[in-house]
């Protein structure tokens, strides 16, 4: 016991502080959804998935809305939808929106990839982002924020076929758009998306630059100040150009950033593919993404 007060004090002069968000938590998360199986919408593991996800969110959250509905397909299948929203503090006029997807793709699709077009396991497509939510629920039931603050999980991202049939994809970001919870808007929203790659990095996506640049500016910069710039990297026309779920929140004027890694594998060859699997994810990156999400929320001390 004799060398536990000298380490304490080390930890101390060196300013780090203890994490609110845990990322071994977060892991465990993430893992539990791919032991699910693939969260394909219509099927059994993405009933028991939606459940899962709105009981622990109520125990955690102060108010959840869940908006269900059937989306009818470009080829005339119904499929059952669910947009999860956790709210905490919904009383609080100054908002900021965290969201992911949670539902994972029926076929893979990834244009270098010469397999079987099975589904995709979704370690990293779907469930990274989810379980970075679900450990900044934990971190949000354990202390308050000042600003209010919405976790929103949405239904089929990952449906479709994004230039065949795009109505069939960001199904459920399109309809969180169409039927806004009522209240003040966020003041930004934050979209985490494949970001627990085990060499994550994460560049500026475009339509985010394009639609939020300040946005981008005070997230990248956010990071850099908890220490994360290593991963975190802001430079200009780096990053990829994507169609994710931030771009429907933008068509309705919200202030709406995707935060991605577009690089996942070798030439991206996991993306889109059956090798999307839990070893290919760590708990490191879930946390240098969950540490950022927690140090937005806590620029907001006010409490009107
Ligand atoms: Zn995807």
């Amino acid at each position: 016991m004799g060398l536990v007060l000298p380490l304490v004090i080390a930890c101390t002069s060196t300013g780090q502080t203890a994490r609110e968000f845990d990322g071994a938590t977060a892991f465990r998360y993430l893992q539990r959804q791919v032991a699910f199986g693939y969260r394909i919408p219509g099927t059994p593991p993405h009933a028991a998935t939606a459940a899962w996800i709105d009981s622990l969110v109520r125990q955690r959250a102060d108010t959840v809305l869940v908006q269900s509905w059937t989306h009818v397909t470009g080829a005339g299948d119904s499929l059952p939808m669910r947009n999860i929203l956790a709210r905490f503090r919904p009383e609080v006029a100054e908002r900021i929106l965290f969201l992911a997807h949670w539902d994972t793709r029926p076929i893979s699709d990834n244009p270098s990839w010469t397999g079987a077009r099975t589904p995709v396991p979704g370690a990293n497509d779907g469930a990274s982002g989810v379980a970075v939510l679900l450990g900044m629920a934990d971190a949000l039931r354990a202390r308050p924020p000042g600003a209010g603050v919405d976790l929103l999980f949405v239904d089929g991202e990952d449906y479709g076929d994004f230039q065949a049939t795009p109505e069939d994809v960001l199904i459920g970001s399109r309809y969180f758009a169409r039927h806004l919870p009522p209240g003040p808007r966020p003041l930004y929203a934050v979209l985490f998306d494949l970001v627990a790659d085990s060499g994550l990095r994460l560049l500026p996506e475009g339509q985010s630059v394009l639609g939020a640049p300040e946005v981008v500016e005070l997230v990248w910069r956010v990071a850099e100040e908890a220490g994360h710039g290593g991963v975190w990297v802001n430079a200009p026309g780096s990053g990829p150009t994507l169609i994710d779920d931030h771009v429907e929140l933008q068509k309705v004027g919200i202030r709406a950033i995707d935060v991605v890694d577009f690089d996942y594998g070798p030439r991206n060859a996991w993306w889109h593919t059956p090798e999307d699997t839990l070893d290919k994810v760590s708990t490191a990156s879930l946390q240098v993404v969950g540490d950022v999400g927690m140090a937005l929320v806590r620029r907001h001390t006010a409490s009107h």
